[in-house]
């Protein structure tokens, strides 16, 4: 009898144990997921693959930096304007070809930087526009809540910024005579001018005197993620994996 009762007694331990080592994995698991947000208008950095999901260099590159935190990154495609205010809340991170600006700083912390990029113009084929007082009352198309936005909006005299969700939203806007220029990122710029290659051309940014940016990931103020994501940066950059990314996704120019 004694024997069977402690054969019983071992047996609830062991169930108890496993439902507690169960439920212990489990809450590991949880923490063990990074919501990274985007937004997969931007190529080459963010884009939709063939089977519908985000795709392109910085989806590649978080996945990377998860692999090496040992956490699950699961990408959530927004809109770029919602990023910023969804870091801490919505999403755990965000990375989105997000250029490091002091009022970005005010709610959010950023890695290390990991690309720089600049402005760049596009605009119909046949446009004269080569400076920067060739921007004078003009009528720009720009991403909302972008650099280039803020740009359009504060720095040049008399310009009216039209602002789109989608960047290729404010290229078709040009095609259709609706906006005289567009200002976007360098290497999205350089994509768009391929696809409508018969209707615009893209002008450097450095003829505008426009300022280099630094690309980072995004996260909550003051989280110890901030560390963590810097470190992998540096063993992905030092093991080859970010040049190899840098290769697949954006070409030779770094
Ligand atoms: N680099 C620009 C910014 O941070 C544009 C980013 C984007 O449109 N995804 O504002």
């Amino acid at each position: 009898m004694k024997k069977i009762l402690a054969m019983l007694l071992a047996m609830v331990m062991c169930m108890a144990c496993l439902t507690a080592c169960g439920d212990t994995a489990a809450d590991t698991d949880a923490k063990d997921v990074l919501i990274v947000g985007t937004n997969a208008e931007f190529p080459p950095f963010e884009y939709l693959g063939d089977d519908g999901n985000p795709d392109g260099f910085d989806i590649a590159l978080i996945k990377a930096v998860g692999e090496k935190l040992g956490m699950e990154v699961k990408i959530e495609n927004m809109e770029f304007n919602s990023l910023v205010a969804a870091i801490g809340t919505k999403i755990d991170a965000s990375i989105a070809g997000m250029t490091i600006t002091e009022e970005r700083l005010q709610s959010v912390d950023f890695s290390d930087p990991y690309y720089d990029a600049y402005q760049y113009v596009i605009v119909p084929v046949d446009s004269t526009i080569a400076s920067f007082d060739d921007l004078t009352g003009k009528k720009i198309g720009c991403q909302l809540g972008t650099t280039g936005f803020f740009i359009a909006d504060e720095d040049i005299e008399g310009a009216e910024a039209v602002g789109y969700n989608k960047g290729v939203d404010a290229v078709n806007d040009l095609i259709n005579g609706r906006v005289e220029l567009v200002i976007i990122d360098k290497n999205p710029a350089m994509v768009f001018g391929e696809k409508f290659s018969d209707k615009v051309k893209v002008v450097d940014g450095a003829q505008f005197g426009f300022e280099v940016e630094q690309y980072a990931i995004a996260l909550p103020k003051g989280s110890e993620l901030v560390q963590k994501v810097n470190g992998a940066l540096k063993e992905l950059k030092a093991d080859g994996t970010f040049d190899a990314l840098v290769a697949e996704y954006i070409g030779g120019d770094k």
